[in-house]
């Protein structure tokens, strides 16, 4: 690699913020992605900048996880959270205070990695105003969310427009599993680059205790069957299927059967209306007893549960990748999973858990009885489970095939119409500087 292709990213998850604690509202499986991938390229050297919204005036502007690594909070709309859906209309001041950022600090993101759709514009603009090359990566399809949903957004014709031409634009798009790229061609468009690069789990993290260890920790009875959920309270995640399915499980009666549901925030936030629903569900089926609900569990206790437990179900009715299951499997714990998405990809049914339908409540009922009946088949589906995301699935692998994807892309030159655009840009007269977000908001127009 030369002087003019040093290794520098940017990293852009505008609503997903990397240094924040994972399991609350809105905070998932993106943020791991990014802060992990981010660490995990610092790792070989290179210089990550992980840029997100700021949501709150108590938060850090800059957090440094590592020497290669930071995440760089920009300010866009009103310093507190705002969900994703009414984001849209900011967009144009996070790109201005970006570009403010490179301007004092010297640098120019020549590659740039999108996640969602919302950043996959920042970074669309990025290439127009600096000729930035784009990665993007979607976290979730609207063409496909929108099937699973039944208040569809306003935002959602924006949304399908955008995912349509990033696609088509971006010089690739990294996709989490063989079916999330079939979605892409099927649903959003025939044209544009796409790479299979899987989402990752820290395979030492996960992994690291032992079932017997785990449950006197958590003081859970050693002959107690245990089913875990793990993950945030929103609908569509599905968790009325295993709470049901646990609700009419045969082993009810006669065996020491306990449902653990673990994440969400504390009550009087916006989850809290899932959660609610969730827990009316339980007392209605008269699971108190058996279910308990521990709140957000920290990323150093999850192993630990994980490992407690004798199945981790993950009931999503859509889901592109679902870290949960690699993360259980990671752990020797067989999954039982929705038949949809990423989970296809990574639960080999049979091999290391189950699949039934989203939402078929009695399928769901069926797989997690079969490996909860019999201890022996559990424990060699754990052994698959976690030998499969050993080869498959750890961070370091990860990293390593979006750097080498990375490097691949730098070493490119700027197409030749990126150039003619851009010289044409710089042609064009200054906007004033009176007016706020200038060059931003023309292309908003
Ligand atoms: N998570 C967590 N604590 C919780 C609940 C969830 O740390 O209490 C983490 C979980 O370990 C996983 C991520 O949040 O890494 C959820 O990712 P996933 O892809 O399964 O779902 P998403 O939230 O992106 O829909």
């Amino acid at each position: 690699m030369n002087a003019t292709t040093e290794k520098r990213i940017a990293l852009i998850s505008v609503h997903g913020d990397p240094a924040i604690e994972i399991g609350k509202e809105e905070a998932g499986g993106q943020n791991v992605y990014v802060r992990q991938v981010g660490e995990a390229l610092g790792r070989l050297g290179w210089k990550v900048d992980m840029f997100t919204r700021q949501v709150s005036a108590a938060q850090e502007k800059i957090v440094q996880h590592s020497e290669n690594c930071r995440t760089i909070r920009l300010t866009a709309g009103p310093v507190e959270f705002v969900p994703r859906d009414d984001l849209f209309g900011y967009l144009p001041e996070f790109i201005d205070h970006f570009l403010a950022f490179q301007r004092e600090n010297g640098i120019t993101y020549q590659l740039i990695h999108t996640n969602y759709w919302l950043s996959s514009w920042v970074g669309m603009q990025l290439k127009k105003i600096q000729g930035s090359k784009q990665v993007h990566t979607y976290h979730s399809l609207g063409a496909v969310k929108y099937n699973t949903i039944e208040v569809i957004p306003a935002i959602a014709t924006k949304r399908l427009a955008v995912e349509k031409e990033v696609l088509e634009t971006a010089e690739t798009i990294v996709a989490t599993s063989p079916q999330e790229k079939q979605h892409m061609r099927s649903l959003v468009s025939t044209k544009g680059k796409i790479d299979i690069i899987p989402c990752g789990t820290d395979i030492q993290q996960f992994g690291s205790v032992d079932r017997q260890a785990a449950r006197a920790k958590l003081g859970i009875d050693p002959e107690a069957k245990v089913v875990l959920y793990v993950g945030r309270f929103d609908p569509r995640k599905g968790i009325e299927t295993v709470v049901r399915a646990v609700g009419g499980s045969k082993l009810r009666d006669s065996q020491k059967l306990q449902l653990i549901i673990g994440g969400g925030s504390t009550p009087g936030n916006s989850d809290g209306i899932e959660r609610d629903r969730i827990e009316g569900i339980i007392n209605e089926l008269g699971m108190n007893d058996i279910t308990t609900l521990p709140g957000r569990l920290c990323q150093t206790i999850l192993p630990t549960y994980y490992a407690a437990a004798d199945v981790c179900v993950v009931p999503s009715h859509y889901e592109p990748f679902g870290l949960v299951a690699i993360e259980a499997m990671a752990s020797g714990t067989p999954v039982v999973a929705s038949d949809v998405g990423g989970l296809q990809f990574t639960v080999v049914p049979e091999e290391t858990g189950l699949l039934a339908p989203p939402q078929d409540v009695e399928a769901f009922r069926e797989a997690i009885d079969r490996i909860l009946i019999n201890p022996q088949w559990r424990d060699e589906l754990g052994k698959g489970a976690r030998e499969r995301v050993i080869r498959k699935f750890s961070w370091d692998g990860v990293a390593s095939d979006l750097s080498e994807l990375y490097t691949q892309l730098l070493e490119q030159p700027v197409a030749k119409s990126l150039v003619e655009t851009l010289e044409q840009t710089l042609e064009k007269p200054a906007v004033p500087p009176a007016v706020e977000s200038p060059k931003a908001a023309a292309l908003l127009s």
